[in-house]
């Protein structure tokens, strides 16, 4: 034990033996031995456990307050600090935050990853085995949730008042589970061991109206006001986290609100005698923040996703408002000028009409007034093409729940449809396209457009995405104002998915360029003068080999695999879809597999093939596709003229915590989605960072990584969007792919004759069926060129000093794709907010 230098007479020794640090250092001194202090003391009074008794668990705990204890002050400081100097803050609205692990993050933002380190050395404790009794809140999907939290992370580091507000799901993400092959859900119950981080505010509570009618009077002074009269009504209290950006004082809040029934309706029941009626009422409440709804599935429980939008929109609203009033007596009128509210996709877009409503019921302003206010104070980012993503809401569900938002949506439609007949005379069917009721398939609410009538600005989250953007789903809208139209191409924070991810890339990054590029990603430039010197070349394969030794240890002890950490690790992780184009990997395999029995001496260079992901629940066809991984690995794996060159994984439960290890242990990036339909991406940006090489097509932010790559250093295949759009309009006849290309047949052939299910040809014919005669993402129409591309792959990997240039190239380029440029981005040109400095 070492002895503490700063020793006073108020130390004292706590139960492990270990000196305590000096009363008042305890909750904020950032040296080992103020935190294992710190721990000591969180173990008795917080943990309450005997030494006997203690496991890891308790030490996480115990270290996760002690280091929530030392974000306290600068969170408190941040909040007065924007609170007194009324600066504008961002609201960024999200129904999902896919935050990660917390421990590590915040150690590391914090500045204080040795210091922990030695504390529990000091207490016979390994940081890194702590650091792993994290569990993952999976309150996300994907993609989308995961930008949430980086973009979070950025905002703090880069010192910019800003508050996340989403809904504190009971059961995040399901956690995926393989039987025989196929996927199993389980219930994904994260809170059961306590979350250290959040900070329940219960008398931060709002009121939640559902359902009922509306009703008009007149009031005191005789104007015509209308009523909502709620046929429930609930409440959401918040749960704060705070979001501690590095190396600075600043500490942000995401705020996740979570249902509670109301207690005079349960006391009313109560009184009348009828217990069970109020408990029945406290249950049906408390469903709304239950559960997160997987995307991707076909037709979910509807009205109660609807009803969690509105819960946590009004909840954050009502929140905004309240603080905005309390702030210096600030009027309502300068909400635009204090608040920007980001609606992350239309998730929260019902928020356009609830700000409205509250403007106009509640604090009775003019329409007018209320529009104005409202169009300049939301921004609303869009994430998706696809239609069968755009959200709409039939009509009779919406008036049901929400019958004063339908009356306001209605008159908002009204009053925007009389400008676009002003403003584009006699095109009725443009104002048909446009309005906010769809008559598609029975009349609906388009949220998408609620969301763009309602916002100042529309972005798109890649070049190639925010294009497509304005010359499809809302060409109308762009010809209307063009200028609302924009573009932000996504980042992720390098603090995460590099310095904490990759700490062998980080130690060699700081060695080689110093650390700065932990916040100015672009310094990775200065990689640039190292490809050709032979010794760093030679140790950025040293980082590679130990990534991909960890993960193959990672993979052995879950799936039981070996794996060789010299053979070429190709990866693809994403949400298992059709338009991902997982199957798309897979005919490669199949086609090695192919060539390797028909030519048993061929040479092949080594690779394993690693997928992970979900599929949503309902999703057949996505779950086909694990089946179809999971069946040609196990064949491919268990076939000795195959597995001394090919092995294929597929990793259950891909989240954040496991990315961690995913990420920088590939060699290969697949970035295969067909063309127009992946938006943006930000798995390829993780990838391309922690320097893997991209096989992909021209699609998302694709684009613009081979730009900054350079087309040399990126493996590019496939049809454009352009090319796609055209094979399509022209009738795809995907039949004629396979009778053109032996290989292919051959490929497909194998699958349909049962190759990799021991001769059953009906459990993979779905898939087999539908890419012959439906194939809608022209998996088989990309099919060659991607299988040469791959070659080219197999042929740049042997030479290896080629590769790790290319390697080296890519992570040096990486600098655009940090979320921090992203979110300079939003703040210079949609939130107009600026940096504010927090001193202690
Ligand atoms: C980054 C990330 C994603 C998004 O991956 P894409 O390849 O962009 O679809 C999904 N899930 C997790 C856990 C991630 O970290």
């Amino acid at each position: 034990m070492t002895d503490v230098v700063t020793s006073t007479p108020e130390d004292s020794t706590d139960h492990n033996g270990a000196h305590l640090a000096p009363t008042g250092q305890t909750r904020s001194g950032m040296t080992a031995d103020a935190l294992r202090a710190a721990v000591s003391d969180h173990l008795i009074y917080s943990i309450a456990r005997p030494p006997a008794v203690l496991t890891p668990e308790h030490y996480y705990k115990a270290l996760s307050l002690a280091v929530r204890d030392r974000m306290q002050k600068r969170w408190m400081a941040t909040t007065q600090d924007w609170l007194d100097l009324s600066c504008k803050v961002t609201c960024y609205l999200s129904a999902e935050f896919l935050m990660g692990p917390q421990l590590g993050n915040n150690l590391l933002n914090l500045g204080i990853e040795a210091q922990a380190r030695q504390a529990l050395a000091d207490l016979g404790q390994d940081l890194d085995v702590i650091l792993d009794c994290e569990g993952e809140p999976g309150l996300g999907n994907g993609g989308l949730g995961r930008l949430a939290a980086c973009y979070l992370d950025s905002m703090a580091t880069l010192e910019r008042p800003s508050i996340g507000y989403g809904i504190r799901y009971e059961f995040g993400i399901f956690k995926q589970e393989l039987a025989d092959g196929w996927q199993v859900e389980k219930t994904d119950n994260w809170l059961v061991h306590g979350n250290p981080w959040e900070i329940d505010k219960p008398d931060a509570a709002y009121t939640v109206n559902w359902g009922g009618h509306t009703e008009t009077y007149e009031d005191v002074t005789g104007r015509f006001r209308v009523r909502w009269v709620p046929q429930r009504v609930l409440k959401g209290v918040s749960y704060d986290t705070p979001v501690q950006g590095y190396g600075v004082n600043t500490c942000n809040t995401l705020t996740l609100w979570s249902a509670r029934a109301v207690e005079s309706f349960a006391l009313d029941a109560f009184n009348t005698g009828d217990f069970y009626k109020a408990v029945d009422e406290e249950v049906v409440s408390e469903t709304v923040s239950k559960v997160l709804y997987p995307n991707d599935e076909p037709e979910a429980g509807k009205r109660l996703r609807l009803l969690q939008q509105y819960f946590f929109v009004t909840c954050s609203l009502q929140d905004i408002l309240n603080i905005h009033l309390q702030r210096a007596h600030l009027p309502l009128s300068a909400l635009p000028d204090k608040w920007a509210i980001q609606l992350n996709d239309t998730h929260p877009s019902i928020a356009v009409a609830e700000l409205m409503r509250l403007l106009i019921d509640e604090y009775q302003l003019s329409w007018d007034a209320a529009w104005d206010l409202t169009v300049r104070t939301f921004g609303y980012t869009n994430h998706t093409l696809l239609p069968e993503a755009l959200e709409t809401w039939p009509l009779r569900i919406f008036g049901e729940a929400l019958p004063r938002h339908l009356e306001l949506i209605y008159e908002i439609n009204e009053r925007f449809l009389e400008q676009v007949r002003e403003r584009f005379p006699g095109d009725e069917d443009r104002v048909g396209r446009m309005s906010l009721i769809g008559e598609d398939d029975g009349k609906c609410v388009r949220m998408a457009h609620l969301a763009t009538v309602g916002s100042h600005t529309v972005n798109g989250v890649a070049a190639l995405h925010s294009e497509l953007l304005k010359a499809s789903v809302l060409k109308d809208f762009y010809e209307m104002w063009p200028e609302r139209f924009g573009n932000v191409t996504n980042g992720v924070t390098p603090r995460r998915f590099l310095a904490l991810a990759n700490p062998g890339l980080r130690e060699l990054l700081d060695d080689t360029i110093g650390p700065g590029w932990i916040t100015d990603l672009g310094r990775l430039r200065g990689l640039e003068s190292f490809v050709d010197d032979p010794a760093f070349r030679q140790r950025w394969r040293d980082v590679k080999r130990a990534n991909k030794s960890r993960l193959a240890e990672y993979v052995h002890a879950t799936t039981g695999i070996e794996l060789d950490p010299t053979w070429m690790f190709d990866v693809q992780v994403k949400r298992i879809h059709e338009y991902k184009r997982q199957h798309l990997m897979v005919l490669h395999i199949i086609a090695l597999y192919h060539r390797l029995k028909t030519n048993p001496g061929l040479s092949v260079p080594p690779r394993v093939f690693i997928f992970g992901g979900k599929a949503a629940p309902g999703y057949f066809m996505a779950k086909r596709i694990i089946r179809l991984i999971t069946a040609v690995g196990a064949t491919v794996n268990n076939d000795p003229d195959v597995n001394r060159c090919l092995k294929v994984v597929f990793l259950p439960n891909f989240n954040v915590k496991n990315a961690h290890l995913v990420y920088p242990a590939a060699n290969l990036s697949e970035q295969i989605s067909t063309a127009g339909k992946e938006a943006s991406g930000t798995g390829n940006m993780k990838f391309m960072i922690n320097g893997a090489l991209t096989i992909g097509t021209l699609d998302g932010a694709n684009v613009e990584i081979r730009q900054e790559a350079g087309a040399e250093n990126f493996f590019l295949f496939g049809l454009t969007e352009g090319q796609v759009e055209k094979v399509k309009a022209e009738g795809y006849r995907p039949l004629s792919y396979v009778e053109s290309d032996p290989e292919l047949a051959a490929v497909l052939e194998l699958i349909a004759r049962g190759e990799f299910t021991h001769g059953d040809t009906e459990v993979l014919r779905p898939i087999v069926d539908n890419l012959i005669h439906h194939d809608p993402f022209l998996a088989l129409a990309d099919y060659r060129s991607y299988v040469d591309c791959q070659d080219e792959v197999s042929r740049a990997w042997l030479d290896r000093d080629t590769w790790s240039r290319m390697s080296i190239r890519n992570t040096a380029r990486s600098g655009k794709f940090s979320s921090d440029r992203a979110i300079k981005e939003y703040c210079d040109e949609i939130w107009g907010v600026g940096p504010m400095s927090v001193d202690l």
